[in-house]
């Protein structure tokens, strides 16, 4: 059984196609700038075949497809005789609303489900939606297309987590609520730290910390999300790369009215222009930080210490909730990679009977238990893997 994964943005797309039997990838590519010029660099991962990494012609998202399609079965890039062998197709989806608590196969109700949760996510569902069609377009109807959701692991949370302190309207008619996102991220990393504690998910409390770009969360108790730090859009909880977490509206009047700025402008700031990279104006890649900071630079020591600082107190207030904590996982670019940060972070919990274990602590580029045997709270580092939970999450529905 052979799975085609699909992550696509307005002008890219990102695909592996992934071999079941095993779980292995097979090849896995980016298509960029498509509908501006186009380039595709496609990587075969069995079969010794070489990478292609070359401009070409992407007008829609249909060409990239094919594009993908024809690298993938070529005799010098390909890793399958045809196209026949790709069994189903999963898509990430950025937002299914409270329309989703779970992965589906796509019909045409799905599509207008999706459809009705654009204005939620003007910038990305209709990506989603292009590939999706895209996908239709070129490998036919008979090819089963599974939809995957950000949102989705998020919909157990209860009212009291999820619902804002606003006038309950507009959650009734506009349905304006936390949804939180990163949830594939933040269900693979809890399952996988279950395995690897050798106990069923029911019984821990686990707080997930997927620390990358973007920085969110999440409490996970009995193996459903009981809360998470983003919330209606992904722009607020942590302070992130260039994010600027949460943020009190009333200063944000004060500072469109003194600049006269338009709601666009502002948020556009929010968005692109905070976070870390606002605090420190050096950069919103952590490794930059870090370097910075060693060079004397207190503004960008400072923007770490916010970060580490929001991670800690938002894991106390996850701790609370939960009435306890079995394990905290650390995951995505920053929290797989950067040891230092992990133990400025880990610094804060030590008055839940954590302990680090340095060595430990120290290893890059798999699963580890970075906590001591004898740490009452375990620690663990997992290098998240979206695209393998939408692949399982496909192969699971179509085998129905
Ligand atoms: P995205 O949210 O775009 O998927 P990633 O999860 O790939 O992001 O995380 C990217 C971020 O990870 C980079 O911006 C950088 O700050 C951070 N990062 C990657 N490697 C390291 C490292 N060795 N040390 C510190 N930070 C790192």
């Amino acid at each position: 059984m052979k799975i085609l994964v699909i992550n696509a943005g307005s002008s890219s797309l990102k695909y592996q196609l992934i071999d079941m039997t095993n779980e292995s990838v097979m090849a896995k590519g980016l298509c960029e700038r498509i509908g501006i010029d186009g380039h595709l660099k496609h990587t075969p991962v069995v079969g010794g075949k070489p990478v292609f990494d070359e401009d070409i012609n992407l007008p829609t998202h249909a060409e990239a497809i094919a594009a993908v399609i024809d690298k993938l079965t070529s005799a010098e890039y390909g890793v399958v005789a045809s196209m026949s062998e790709i069994n189903a197709v999963g898509h990430r989806v950025v937002h299914g609303g409270e329309s989703f608590a779970s992965s589906v196969l796509i019909n045409t109700e799905v599509m207008a489900a999706i459809e009705d949760c654009v204005p939620f996510a003007p910038l990305h569902n209709p990506a989603n939606i292009t590939g999706i069609n895209a996908c239709i377009e070129v490998m036919g109807k008979d090819v089963p297309q599974v939809a995957v959701f950000d949102t989705a692991f998020h919909q157990t949370m209860p009212a009291k987590a999820f619902t804002y302190a606003i006038p309950y309207e507009y959650y009734e008619t506009d349905k304006i609520r936390r949804y939180g996102f990163h949830g594939t991220s933040h269900r693979y990393v809890s399952t996988r730290a279950a395995e690897m504690l050798g106990k069923p998910i029911e019984e821990l409390k686990m707080i997930s910390c997927h620390m990358g770009n973007g920085s969110s969360i999440c409490a996970i108790d009995g193996g459903k999300s009981v809360d998470t730090s983003m919330g209606f859009t992904p722009l607020v909880g942590l302070p992130m790369g260039t994010r600027c977490g949460q943020m009190d509206m009333g200063a944000v009047q004060f500072i469109m009215n003194k600049y006269n700025l338009s709601i666009d402008e502002m948020l556009n700031i929010l968005n692109k222009k905070s976070g870390v990279l606002g605090v420190s104006g050096v950069s919103s890649d952590f490794r930059d930080l870090d370097n910075a900071s060693e060079d004397g630079n207190e503004r960008a020591g400072l923007a770490l210490d916010i970060f580490n600082y929001w991670v800690a107190k938002t894991v106390g207030g996850y701790a609370a909730a939960m009435n306890g904590v079995d394990a905290i996982i650390f995951t995505a670019g920053i929290g797989e990679n950067s040891a230092s940060t992990r133990a400025d972070i880990a610094a804060y919990f030590t008055y839940l009977g954590t302990e680090l274990d340095a060595e430990a602590n120290k290893k890059r580029g798999s699963d580890n238990v970075i906590s001591t045997a004898d740490s009452k709270v375990k620690m663990l580092v997992i290098p998240t893997n979206e695209e393998l939970v939408i692949a399982r999450d496909t192969l699971e529905i179509i085998s129905k």
